[in-house]
């Protein structure tokens, strides 16, 4: 059964380029019978709002895309998380972090790209967060110690075909945020698998961050969906599109008269060019 899921942030207006995430994902589901889910990734309750929710579903529901109920809200699973994270303690292969953004900026000297600068290890070996004391501190994994766990990772990609996992471009990424217990990373497989997800389809922006995601699936014994990570929608002007670009959004060009199997001929066309 396949089972697939699109899963945004509600910290802004869709545009196209969730719109073809969405839509992919929903007609891979519904040309083999599988399963549709929508999964509200809104653990960053400081930059989530419940507008942004509701303008997520009626987005969707404009474009003719239908979903399963009830949908899953991460704001709700902070135990799974905990829990995940409690077992890659067991396992050795996290540390405490006590880095902010301008500690990590200021130790790597290298120009950084959008991702940010790759984390300099410096809080690796340091011990903190032993003894219980680990209140406001993140938690990054070790890469290589990890990697040495697990041996050689590899997962597959519509378009790249078999892809070996090389989560260490990343360096030891963070799998729990000092203000919210948990990070992208780690809540995305934990729901992943725990859904039943079979097919991941999102934006090739996060491509790269599948490399760390296979790595936390193989040391949790999660299953590893296969990957479709689809090129960006880009904007008139030839750039990406962004949640900040208001006149790009869904409802923007619904607001203009644009219908939305205008907007879905212009995703195929573009994808067909
Ligand atoms: N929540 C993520 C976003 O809005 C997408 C996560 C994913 O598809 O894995 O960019």
């Amino acid at each position: 059964m396949v089972v697939t899921r699109f899963a945004p942030s509600p910290t802004g207006l869709l545009h196209r380029g969730h719109a073809l995430s969405a839509l992919t994902g929903w007609r891979l589901a519904k040309a083999n019978g599988g399963r549709f889910l929508v999964r509200i990734e809104d653990i960053d309750t400081a930059r989530c709002r419940p507008e942004f929710e509701a303008a997520i579903f009626d987005d969707l529901a404009w474009l003719g895309i239908d979903w399963e109920t009830p949908v899953w809200r991460q704001s709700e699973r902070g135990a799974a998380y905990a829990a995940a994270l409690d077992r890659l303690k067991a396992l050795g292969v996290v540390y405490a972090c006590r880095c902010t953004r301008a500690d990590i900026a200021a130790a790597v000297a290298a120009p950084h790209g959008a991702a940010g600068p790759v984390y300099p290890g410096t809080c690796r070996g340091r011990g903190l967060g032993g003894g219980g004391g680990a209140e406001g501190l993140a938690w990054r994994i070790d890469v290589a110690k990890a990697l040495a766990l697990t041996g050689p990772l590899d997962w597959h990609d519509a378009a790249a075909g078999r892809v070996v996992a090389t989560p260490a471009l990343q360096g030891d990424f963070v799998v729990a945020r000092r203000d919210l217990g948990t990070a992208y990373a780690l809540a995305v497989v934990v729901d992943d698998a725990a859904q039943g997800v079979t097919d991941v389809v999102r934006g090739v922006d996060l491509f790269d961050a599948t490399h760390g995601q296979r790595l936390l699936q193989a040391l949790l014994h999660l299953s590893t969906p296969r990957y479709h990570h689809h090129p960006l929608v880009l904007g008139p002007d030839g750039k990406r599109l962004a949640k900040r670009d208001g006149g790009e959004t869904l409802r923007s060009l619904r607001g203009t008269g644009v219908t939305a199997a205008a907007v879905i001929a212009g995703l195929d066309a573009a994808a067909a060019s």
